[in-house]
């Protein structure tokens, strides 16, 4: 998808965001003649100048068919149509106008090993190139397209992270697969070959110095993969709630990170059916205060959306506007502390349906904040 001229002709009424996170000028509908030269060259930035001369910056969204080139197999869940469901779903309930594309890059090997070990990496080349059907190190089926496309995924989230820096994009969108929340240093399992997240966090704070980043993962699943690799690490918060007890068997309250990442590990585990009080309200009475002792520079979303109600693979009951309040919750916390400074990136959902509705609202969400 690409910003067009009549990209101009229907932003609608919305409010933006200074740098500094806080909301600052409603937009006012800019129509095609009326557009000059210059604002065109903005619109292609993804930057409108309203009336006040603001400058308002755009969602970002990463775009790109080559997400649908990873392949387990017929019948898989976690199946290339889920890209386009996510997409979709942000498209339909944003308006492509108002959203900044960014096109992935495949990040480097020693991206990727800023989260995973060389021997890993090394492993999931070897095992593409010999067309397994499985990785060997856990339940993650691959194709011959397989590493190429992780390499994307988690490249597609560092664009994000740089566009958010040079002041490009506010926030941004990742519907990247495969997904990325169960992958460990030396180990891809539960759908995941490498860390999206995880390389996502440690990107920020390697390339620009932050020092403290918050992973929020509302996934139905616990993210054993970023917890194992952040577990002794203070300077990167993880946060989960999830439905106990099913797979990956991790994630109970009393695991709350070691040594000196003590502390900097949450877990909110909860009983199949629940939904908006337990999952919402958890963010909101445990995360929130959490975040004002932790003051994260940068936020990451892992955005599974199987914890929504009739996912497949998930039993809880999340509706799209608890998503939305979800974004919202996990905004403000970033706007607090992080002069707003997000990216989210796809994990689960595999009711096609429901994961496109699900990630409309949480895209409509983080383009203007309920
Ligand atoms: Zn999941």
């Amino acid at each position: 998808m690409g910003s067009s001229p009549s990209a101009a002709t229907s932003i609608r009424s919305q409010r933006s965001r200074s740098e500094d996170g806080h909301a600052v000028v409603p937009v006012r509908r800019i129509t095609g003649p009326r557009q000059s030269a210059c604002c065109a060259v903005r619109l292609r930035l993804g930057m409108l100048t309203g009336h006040s001369g603001l400058t308002i910056v755009k969602t970002g969204l990463i775009a790109d068919p080559v997400f649908k080139e990873h392949d387990p197999g017929p019948g898989h869940p976690e199946s290339p149509g889920r890209y386009d469901a996510a997409l979709r779903g942000a498209i339909n309930a944003v308006g492509k106008e108002n959203l900044l594309p960014i096109e992935p890059r495949e990040a480097t090997e020693d991206e990727i090993a800023l989260c995973h070990t060389r021997e890993y990496i090394g492993i999931v080349k070897e095992d593409v190139r010999d067309s397994v059907r499985c990785l060997r190190t856990g339940d993650t089926d691959v194709c011959d397209r397989s590493y190429h496309v992780a390499l994307k995924a988690a490249g597609g989230l560092l664009e994000a992270v740089d566009n958010i820096l040079a002041g490009k994009a506010r926030n941004a969108f990742c519907p990247v697969r495969p997904p990325g929340h169960h992958a460990c240093a030396d180990g891809g399992m539960g759908f995941c070959i490498f860390n999206n997240a995880a390389i996502a966090a440690r990107y920020a704070q390697h390339r620009y110095g932050l020092e403290r980043v918050l992973i929020a993962d509302w996934d139905v699943h616990h993210g054993n993969g970023t917890q194992d690799i952040f577990y002794e690490d203070p300077s990167v918060f993880y946060f989960s709630t999830h439905q106990w007890p099913i797979y990956p068997g991790t994630g109970r309250a009393h695991e709350r990170g070691s040594g000196p990442g003590k502390g900097t590990t949450l877990n909110c585990p909860v009983a199949a059916g629940s939904g908006r009080t337990e999952i919402v309200g958890a963010f909101r009475t445990l995360l929130v205060p959490a975040m004002r002792r932790f003051r994260p520079d940068f936020v990451v979303i892992s955005a599974g959306f199987d914890s929504e109600c009739g996912d497949y693979l998930g039993g809880l009951a999340l509706t799209p506007a608890d998503f939305t309040e979800l974004t919202a919750i996990v905004m403000r916390i970033a706007a607090e502390h992080a002069r707003g400074r997000l990216v989210s990136t796809l994990e689960g959902g595999y009711r096609l349906d429901g994961l496109a509705e699900c990630a409309g609202a949480h895209a409509a969400a983080l383009v203007e904040p309920p």
